[in-house]
């Protein structure tokens, strides 16, 4: 199976103080989250704010060390590599952050900072920088004359299509995208959308898409992992994940996602209560104090994750199955695309 990036028990906890003088406690933020993510492919992690799922794309990335796990990429251990072998690494591992305003430097015009990835990575003649940069910048589309501009002089969605050109100029194989329109306005959002969608298919970049909007998700993912306290709660492919969700959590997530058509109803699942402070997560199955369909033995024992179907891979009582020994689908197609609109109706 052709696989870009591997991950394995990725677990990432954090050391707090309990109130003024109180004990030391421990942040269960990422605990045990594994996945895998193929060439070409769009992978989305979403679920709740305080989930995990930024603290997981970071992780992975090394912008913030993990406590315990493994991460590989093209088949290099990425939590072993010493600072140099880091350095050559992000050239093909780049983030597009969610604030495109605070992610630039408001002293650095355009030019400086596409250029900035070039003059790290690459030996250039100044010529040949220029010409990059004017060449992304167009592909972003944003103006040849936009160089000379500082990141105030631009709108929101200007913003975010430099942090993508930025995150491009290197020719990445994979791009974490952390929210990266949830910060926009709603009429722009759907242009940066259809621009990380085209820019996916022409340079065949693995996305790993992280976000809090299942609509969002539908439309740009070929696959999708289902977050909760810290953990994947389930994974499918994103047309069987919309249709036929199996986690108890992830129908309850999908049933408040608006249909856009006034013949379909869909009922709404309410969850009793708030999520667990994932200091204290609750023994079980971490989702069996707000779960519908909780069964006495979801109090005590933690759900293994289990493959029902083909492609699916679910961690709750309800199902069975073998437990899944690969976790990624074959690769879609170079240029394949999510599923197009009239297919998402369907
Ligand atoms: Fe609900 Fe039990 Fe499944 Fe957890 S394991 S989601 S509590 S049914």
């Amino acid at each position: 199976m052709d696989e870009l990036l591997r991950v394995e028990g990725l677990v990432k906890h954090y050391r707090v103080r309990r109130g003024w003088g109180g004990r030391g406690a421990r942040v269960h933020a990422v605990d045990g989250v594994s996945f895998a993510i193929a060439p070409n492919e769009t992978y989305a992690l979403v679920g709740e704010s305080g989930c995990g799922k930024s603290t997981t794309g970071f992780a992975v990335l090394r912008l913030i060390e993990p406590t315990a796990g493994r991460v590989w990429f093209r088949g290099r251990n990425v939590l072993a590599l010493d600072p140099e072998g880091l350095r050559r690494m992000r050239r093909e591992m780049q983030i597009v952050f969610q604030d495109p305003f605070g992610s630039l430097n408001p002293r650095l015009t355009v030019e400086r900072t596409l250029e900035e990835p070039l003059l790290n990575h690459e030996r250039l003649s100044a010529a040949e920088r220029r010409e990059r940069v004017a060449e992304m910048l167009e592909v972003v589309g944003l103006h040849p004359e936009h160089r000379r501009r500082f990141p105030h002089e631009f709108s929101g969605g200007q913003r975010q299509r430099i942090g993508i050109a930025r995150a491009l100029m290197l020719r990445p194989r994979l791009v974490v995208g952390d929210e990266p329109v949830s910060a926009l306005d709603v009429s722009v959002r759907a242009q940066i959308l259809n621009l990380i969608v085209k820019l996916q298919r022409r340079f065949g970049i693995s996305l790993l898409f992280i976000s809090h909007d299942l609509a969002v998700v539908r439309y740009v993912s070929h696959r999708v992992g289902v977050m909760y306290l810290g953990r994947i709660v389930e994974t499918a492919p994103v047309r069987e994940l919309y249709e036929n969700p199996l986690h108890p959590y992830t129908r309850a997530l999908l049933s408040a996602v608006p249909v856009p058509d006034p013949r379909r109803r869909r009922t709404r699942i309410l969850l009793p209560g708030d999520v667990p402070s994932p200091i204290d997560p609750p023994p079980g199955c971490r989702f069996h104090p707000r779960c519908p369909e909780a069964l006495a033995v979801c109090r005590e024992e933690d759900p293994r994750p289990r493959r029902p179907a083909d492609g699916r891979i679910v961690c709750c009582h309800l199902y069975g199955g073998s437990p899944p020994g690969e976790t990624v689908s074959p690769a879609p197609e170079p240029g394949a695309s999510p599923p197009t609109p009239e297919e998402r109706r369907t």
